[in-house]
């Protein structure tokens, strides 16, 4: 069965009023994005609904790679055919098989737009739903709650035909609510905020400290092949890498060893600020989840905290362990995560991390010696790659190798 189109429903934009129609050409945009290697697709929006005109392409390509789109409610996929009550009858019956399992009941509902078109309304569900049920046994009609609907929609220019309807990724699409900078490290924790922060329609941009040769290039293409699962929900992830190396030493050699972390955070969220300046992002985004491990203390957030004032966004404060790792393992980035390879901060992590730093204290062990030297050179010397989903396919194989 040949699909003409597949329907798109936007559900939560659609209540968004005056923002509607930047977030409907963002969808559209984000859409057009993912089909970039299909040329004969069109995409059209309209107030209530997007249309993907499949051209010579196939439905069943399409369908699977929009589950990630957010934005999307839900979406079915299309039949056309002529005015013409055999191709609409003999459509309906492909349209039922397709999704029939014993035991199932259906029924079809039709609406016609184009009043010339011989049949009435309930002329045409009889006369569709009759020989559907003809043409295959075991099945039952329910008109109230069936398990298959047959939506038929006569126009002027054809009749539309859809029965399957798939739940969309929900949220917003990306790109409608700015830009911001994810801090990502190798953990499990970072690129869950990532996915949930695109998720309420953020771009993001991510930013990861090494600190060579302390952490080694399995650990820097660790983090790169978790920027490259996230590009599935955006399709392009700018990734900035910082050389941290000289001032992770400088670090430890200037302040006391249970304050090296707080001041290593603080550090590292002044230079991703920098970052965000740069590219004009409205605020920063961390994996941090209260309780978790020292430097989530509430006394610790608020010490690093103190290096700016631009919002930080915690999607996952409130979050237990085992539900975020449940959530890594639906978007795929868990095994990755769990690899071993050393981050920089758990190399440079002291034996017993302050869990209540104070911001006074911390001030005056980083007084003595000027960090900006450091890190106007670490900001220089930054590592840019443009990440996209069509490289997104083979990584884990590619790592795989490496072991
Ligand atoms: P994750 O699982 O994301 O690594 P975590 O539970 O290990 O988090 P921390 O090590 O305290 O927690 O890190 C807290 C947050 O700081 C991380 O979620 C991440 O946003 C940021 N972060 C830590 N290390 C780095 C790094 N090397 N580069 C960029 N951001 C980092
Ligand atoms: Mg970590």
């Amino acid at each position: 069965m040949k699909y003409e189109r597949i329907l798109i429903r936007y559900g939560e934009i659609s209540t968004k009023g005056r923002n509607r129609k930047k977030f409907i050409s963002q969808l559209r945009y984000n859409i057009l994005g993912l089909l970039q290697d299909m040329p004969t697709v069109k995409v059209q929006a309209d107030r209530d609904r997007l249309h993907i005109y499949l051209g010579e392409e196939d439905g069943e390509v399409i369908l699977p790679r929009l589950q990630n789109i957010f934005g999307i409610q839900s979406y079915s996929p299309v039949v056309k055919v002529e005015q013409d009550i055999e191709q609409i009858k003999e459509a309906a019956l492909q349209l039922v098989k397709k999704s029939f399992v014993h035991g199932i009941t259906f029924k079809v509902a039709a609406r016609r737009a184009d009043k010339s078109f011989p049949y009435e309304t309930n002329d045409l569900n009889y006369e569709v739903g009759s020989y559907v049920l003809k043409n295959i046994e075991d099945l039952k009609v329910d008109v109230k709650n069936p398990d298959i609907k047959v939506n038929v929609e006569v126009r002027k220019e054809g009749v539309y035909l859809s029965s399957e309807v798939f739940e969309g990724a929900g949220g917003m699409p990306v790109g409608s609510s700015g830009k911001a900078m994810l801090m990502l490290s190798g953990g499990i924790d970072s690129p869950v905020a990532g996915f949930l922060t695109m998720k309420r329609g953020v771009e993001i941009e991510a930013v990861h400290f090494h600190s060579p040769p302390f952490t080694s290039e399995r650990a820097k293409q660790k983090v790169i092949d978790l920027a490259k699962k996230l590009t599935r929900f955006s399709g392009q992830i700018k990734l900035h890498i910082v050389p941290f190396t000289e001032i992770q030493q400088l670090i430890h050699k200037q302040v006391p060893e249970n304050y090296t972390m707080t001041s290593t955070r603080r550090y590292m969220l002044r230079i991703t600020d920098m970052i965000r300046e740069k590219e004009n992002g409205l605020a920063l985004v961390t994996g941090e989840s209260l309780g978790q491990v020292a430097s989530q203390t509430l006394e610790s957030m608020q010490a690093i905290n103190e290096v700016t004032n631009t919002p930080v966004l915690r999607p996952l404060i409130a979050m237990d362990k085992l539900e975020i790792i449940e959530l890594a393992k639906e978007i795929d980035t868990h095994d990755i995560s769990i690899l071993p390879y050393e981050d920089c901060c758990t190399i440079f992590t002291p034996p017993a991390p302050k869990t209540k730093p104070k911001t006074e204290k911390i001030k005056y062990y980083e007084s003595f010696v000027d960090f900006e030297g450091l890190i106007e050179t670490a900001i220089e010397n930054i590592e840019t790659i443009t990440l996209s989903g069509s490289e997104e396919k083979n990584t884990l194989a590619e790592f795989e190798d490496l072991l």
